[in-house]
């Protein structure tokens, strides 16, 4: 059922109502609402998996992961609410005889206003109606307008109503969290462009969240868009490790780049290399394992369809050639794994080389020598991740290459694969533009939570008047700097 015009203005007049009493309701109430939503999910029977298979393809142990991880986002965010993470108290008492006097500042974080969601294809759970930026806006106690995803419209409903029973269970009001289908473009931009939306996430292609982001930017007063897109997630191949390793390291390789159809925004989807007999052998054996690969069905029919016709458009290419295709021929809706090459010259001259193919493509670049994958790496858009397949003699070998990676990524691993997402503190999930459109900010893990959150500081305000975590007596029990010092301790 579509969401009206009128219904959508309902939904967002009762958001905005909700934007202030959750506000009132303080901290350890939203925490439990949380915590409540985590339960909820948790006690959804089989049919979530059921329902989330038939509509997206994906396989059982997966989703059954994806639940766990989901629950898991609720529980984590929820106490790192509790510890008071993203409110980053700090408190600078008065020193009213310096001249000229000092007064009290104390500083703590407020939520932005109402969130709209627009959830992940790929990530019907985590990353979708009740992931991880639903889970991080509440935290920041924002209400969220989810706008539903197209293609996993049922789920996303048995989603919903449990986010919507804990609401009513812990007495949040109805305008906490809502649910919106929309038919057109128009109706999902009027999420981005009504005056009450003070904040978007955004999780999928990089014409989609640029669309929202442009919505966003022409308002009179304009919102940020964090919107996560594509990355083609480079592996760099160095020369002591390729010496150890070649084989090993393409087997493991085409394990990552295959993984749930690659449909990962981490998916490894080039490798950058020096011309030696080691890239051969890993050439070589990445072509075995790729023709191994049985083509698997990708999550619906457009994204299948995007696949094989961004597969096209770039091994269409000058000077790219492709070496192995997944041998079995694919039905319709599956994806063939496919793995091509190219010399570190066309690279320099094409940018097409760098355009993101969703599924389990790879490129492998061919550099002449250690000169040419500097500049390579140099041409490189913004990504999520890098990879270095290196030794430690490898890194101290290349101080300048590794200091250019570091500047392209949001997150840079040596010796793993990028598509496992560790939901963790220190996990920095985005990166430079164009792999997000604020690389500032994670969309994994509890520091998500800040994007919808802006500071406010207290002057001079009567203790009985702050707002918990900011008072003499720490009544929260939370981490705060006071007078530059990091502590728990009451003040006075
Ligand atoms: P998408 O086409 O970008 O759509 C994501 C959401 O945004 C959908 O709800 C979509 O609504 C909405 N949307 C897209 N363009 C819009 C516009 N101009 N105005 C208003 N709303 C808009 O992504 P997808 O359907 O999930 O997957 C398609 C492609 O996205 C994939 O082939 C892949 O390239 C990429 N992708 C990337 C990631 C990643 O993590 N980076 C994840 C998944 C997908 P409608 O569907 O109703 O139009």
């Amino acid at each position: 059922m579509m969401s009206s015009k009128q219904e959508i203005e309902n939904i967002l007049g009762k958001a905005q109502q909700a934007f202030v009493a959750i506000e009132k309701l303080g901290i350890s109430k939203r925490v439990a609402l949380m915590r409540a939503v985590a339960s909820e999910i948790e006690a959804i029977g089989p049919e979530l998996i059921t329902t989330a298979q038939e509509e997206s393809h994906l396989p059982e142990g997966r989703l059954v992961g994806e639940k766990g991880r989901t629950i898991f986002q609720w529980r984590s965010y929820a106490d790192a609410v509790e510890r008071g993470e993203s409110l980053d108290a700090s408190i600078d008492t008065a020193i009213p005889d310096r001249t000229p006097p000092k007064p009290d500042i104390r500083k703590t974080t407020v939520g932005l206003g109402p969130v709209t969601v627009f959830g992940a294809s790929n990530f019907p759970f985590a990353f979708s109606t009740a992931g991880g930026d639903t889970a991080s806006a509440i935290g920041a106690g924002c209400p969220v307008i989810v706008k539903v995803h197209p293609g996993h419209p049922k789920t996303s409903q048995i989603m919903a109503d449990a986010i919507t029973r804990a609401v009513q269970k812990s007495d949040f009001p109805e305008g906490t969290f809502s649910h919106v289908y929309c038919e057109t473009y128009e109706e999902a931009q009027l999420l981005v462009s009504h005056p009450i939306i003070k904040a978007v996430g955004f999780t999928g292609s990089n014409k989609g969240g640029m669309a929202l982001v442009e919505v966003a930017n022409k308002r009179p007063d304009p919102i940020p868009v964090y919107a996560e897109m594509g990355s083609i997630n480079p592996v760099f191949l160095l020369p002591e490790k390729m010496k150890a390793a070649a084989s090993e390291l393409a087997k493991q390789y085409v394990g990552s780049l295959t993984l749930g159809v690659g449909q990962f925004c981490t998916n490894p989807g080039i490798a950058i290399g020096v011309q030696s007999p080691e890239l051969d052998q890993f050439i070589e054996t990445f072509q075995d394992e790729i023709a191994k690969v049985s083509p698997a069905p990708m999550l619906n029919a457009g994204i299948a369809k995007g696949y094989k016709a961004n597969r096209e458009k770039l091994v269409a290419q000058s000077g790219v050639n492709v070496l192995a295709v997944a041998s079995t021929e694919p039905s319709e809706g599956c994806g063939a794994a496919t793995v091509a090459t190219a010399l570190g010259v066309d690279f320099l001259i094409n940018d097409a080389l760098q355009e993101e193919v969703f599924g389990p493509f790879a490129l492998i670049i061919k550099c002449k020598d250690a000169d040419e994958m500097l500049a390579v790496t140099e041409k490189l858009h913004g990504q999520l991740t890098a990879t270095l397949l290196a030794t430690g003699g490898d890194l101290a070998e290349n101080p300048e290459l590794i200091a250019v990676i570091q500047n392209k990524c949001g997150r840079i691993i040596f010796n793993n694969f990028p598509t496992g997402v560790e939901v963790c503190k220190s996990m920095h999930h985005g990166g430079p533009f164009p792999s997000s459109s604020n690389a500032q900010y994670t969309s994994v893990g509890p520091d998500s939570i800040k994007r919808f959150v802006r500071p406010l500081s207290f002057q001079n305000w009567p203790d009985e008047f702050l707002p918990e975590e900011l008072k003499n007596s720490n009544p929260l029990g939370i981490w705060r700097t006071v007078n530059n010092e990091l502590t728990k301790s009451a003040i006075g």
